[in-house]
């Protein structure tokens, strides 16, 4: 299997930390996360790695409004060694600044976890650009399968806004090129709803949304994710979102990747694009589910039998204790059935 990679990945490196009560809070998105996942997939010949190449800025630039502003924020940060995040969110009816300034992050970024640096641009650029080259090779039909080794995930990322450690949407990206092939189906299976990937589909019919995640009743993005959800206009009916209990295990996760999976079927795509997130394993440090390392063989062979092309891309997962396992995991299993098929 081809995995996609850009090697940039460490420079950006977000250093927040801070305390509030007896708790102490911190960042998980370490660059560390990327070298373990690398290693456990170094270690099999059956990983092939391949680097990513340059798509134009446009491929970004249309998706998201404030394209300009991360890129010219991080520029600044280059400059000054700063670390810049937002302090002011203005919330709707905030008149827009005739020129950009790094203060005003609050107009686009969600929260104060989400931070720009020097290098910031580069590095989420190339994180969509490892899941635009996945997508064209699909598209090419060069390959019939391919795992995108993204950081800074994107699922958060929307066509207004981002936040939650994302800044552009990779699986966003990847689907506009492989929409010149027919319909797309993704499945996001990240603990945490894939809010970005469902407002910027959720008007159009030929891209099929299905999110499997925490309740946002009580877990992050809160405003996004419930059963209600369908679709806008003429394309209700082309969003799923299966939100589930904190403490879920491994069969009633599997049960609901299996509803998933035949809502997708059902829709026939021509290509699927998984964001696929760790942070539904038991140890996570963020994600409430209790799913075992092994659960993902499982649920990589149900995600081949569906028969597509299909694009992995990665999301969340913070314990790097598991991660490399878990993604080793999910990926054979995944190449297990597909060769057995
Ligand atoms: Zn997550």
């Amino acid at each position: 299997m081809l995995v996609i990679e850009k090697t940039n990945f460490s420079l950006h490196n977000p250093s927040w930390r801070f305390t509030l009560g007896p708790e102490t809070y911190e960042t998980k998105d370490t660059p560390r996360r990327v070298e373990v996942i690398r290693e456990a997939l170094a270690a099999d010949s059956r990983f092939r790695f391949r680097k990513a190449r340059r798509f134009p800025e446009t491929n970004l630039s249309r998706l998201h409004p404030y394209h300009d502003f991360i890129r010219k924020t991080s520029r600044s940060a280059r400059r000054t060694g700063e670390e810049i995040y937002p302090d002011l969110f203005p919330g709707e009816g905030a008149r827009l600044p005739r020129k950009l300034d790094a203060l005003w992050g609050g107009l686009y970024c969600t929260d104060a976890v989400t931070p720009i640096m020097g290098r910031t641009y580069e590095v989420a650029r190339g994180s969509a650009e490892a899941a635009m080259t996945g997508a064209q090779l699909l598209l090419d039909g060069y390959a019939n399968e391919v795992y995108a080794l993204c950081r800074p995930s994107g699922h958060h990322a929307g066509p207004r806004v981002f936040g939650g450690y994302c800044y552009f949407n990779n699986v966003a990206a990847a689907v506009e090129i492989l929409s010149a092939g027919g319909p797309v189906a993704v499945l996001d299976i990240d603990y945490h709803h894939g809010n970005g990937n469902q407002e910027f589909f959720e008007e159009r019919k030929d891209v099929f949304t299905c999110s499997i995640h925490g309740d946002p009743k009580r877990e992050y993005p809160y405003f996004w994710g419930y059963r209600s959800e369908r679709g806008v206009g003429q394309a209700v009916g082309t969003n799923l979102n299966l939100p589930l209990p904190l403490g879920t295990g491994d069969a009633a996760y599997l049960k609901a990747l299996d509803r998933a999976l035949a809502a997708i079927r059902r829709f026939r795509p021509t290509a699927l694009v998984v964001g696929a997130g760790f942070d539904t394993h038991a140890m996570d440090p963020i994600g409430g589910f209790a799913l075992t390392t092994e659960v993902y063989v499982e649920i990589g062979r149900r995600l081949a039998r569906t028969e597509r092309p299909v694009l992995i891309c990665q999301e969340g997962g913070y314990n790097v204790e598991v991660l490399g396992a878990c993604v080793h995991g999910l990926l054979s299993g995944f190449l297990e059935e597909r060769q057995s098929g």
